[in-house]
């Protein structure tokens, strides 16, 4: 195994990886949204651990039924998939027209957001001290597929995608780390690659120290990415990973889908639960899987070979 990997993977590898992500980001979702808003212990007594894809939660979901998590995430994926390259407008586009349709969940702070580029054609937020949460840190991971192999080129995008809701200095360092740690994973990076990326963002922001983390897992992003990276780095493996996190309950929806984008990466497609997957409507998996290959194929690491 650690043979394996001393050298990157080829481009199949990483495409594996890159669909782990994106169905990382819908299993979580899927998981995590039955125990959102409920507390640890609630979550014990009704379920003892909750590790199966069953609907429920306060949005009355059937099993494998995605949130606005996994279709903002798409939204991003699409909008960069459909415009060939990197430009805000047609991620917006695809953000509006999402809103219209009355998703059953959206954020306050998405919602503001989405209403002003309506209104305004306004592709950045202006800066808010309420926009700390983690609607944008959850959308993240195609940016991080898409401007793979280069790290300034994502620090770049990933706060250029984030600001169309979010303008605030927490979130977007939260997107930058999430988004390298995303990266690195990809690239088979060795753990301790990905715990730097981790330990960076807390040492410019000590608030996201994460080290023995139990405290609130809320949509603050701080909280959110705390409750992620203690599940991610004191667990080895994929379905570990995302029951830690979802079983912590608060936005559950929403740290399962960070968490199962960073052990996508980490961990490839195998490593995601079977049944998990077969949790979701095909026609999304169909989707996710050919929008990761779409974006791996347009990043800097490929695009041109
Ligand atoms: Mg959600
Ligand atoms: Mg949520």
């Amino acid at each position: 195994m650690s043979a394996a990997r001393k050298s990157p993977p080829g481009a199949a590898g990483i495409v594996d990886r890159a669909r782990a992500t994106l169905f990382g980001v819908a299993v979580g979702d899927a998981l995590g949204a039955t125990t959102e808003f409920m507390t640890p212990a609630e979550i014990r007594e009704r379920y003892g651990v909750h590790r199966e894809i069953v609907g429920g939660g306060w949005l009355k979901l059937s099993p494998g039924q995605v949130t606005d998590d996994t279709e903002m995430t798409l939204c991003v994926a699409r909008g960069i998939v459909g415009s060939g390259r990197w430009s805000l407008g047609p991620i917006a586009d695809r953000f509006a027209q999402w809103l219209s349709g009355n998703p059953a969940d959206v954020g306050g702070t998405c919602r503001r957001g989405i209403e002003e580029f309506m209104e305004k054609g306004q592709l950045e937020a202006p800066h808010d001290e309420r926009g700390a949460g983690n609607g944008a840190a959850m959308r993240v991971a195609p940016v991080a597929i898409y401007a793979l192999g280069d790290e300034e080129l994502l620090s770049r995008l990933a706060v250029e995608q984030a600001r169309i809701t979010h303008h605030h200095p927490l979130s977007d360092a939260a997107c930058v780390s999430l988004g390298t740690m995303i990266q690195r994973g990809l690239l088979g990076a060795p753990p301790r690659d990905l715990r730097e990326a981790a330990e960076e963002l807390a040492a410019r922001h000590p608030e996201f120290r994460f080290e023995k983390y139990d405290g609130e897992s809320s949509g603050y992003v701080v909280d959110t990415l705390r409750t992620v990276f203690d599940a991610f780095f004191s667990t080895d493996c994929f379905e570990e990973c995302v029951v830690r996190t979802v079983n912590r309950g608060g936005d559950a929806d929403t740290t399962g889908s960070i968490a199962g984008a960073i052990a996508g990466a980490r961990y490839g497609f195998d490593a995601i639960p079977r049944r998990w997957l077969q949790a979701l409507d095909p026609d999304l998996r169909g989707e996710l899987s050919a929008l990761a290959e779409a974006l791996v194929r347009k990043s800097p690491l490929f695009a041109g070979t």
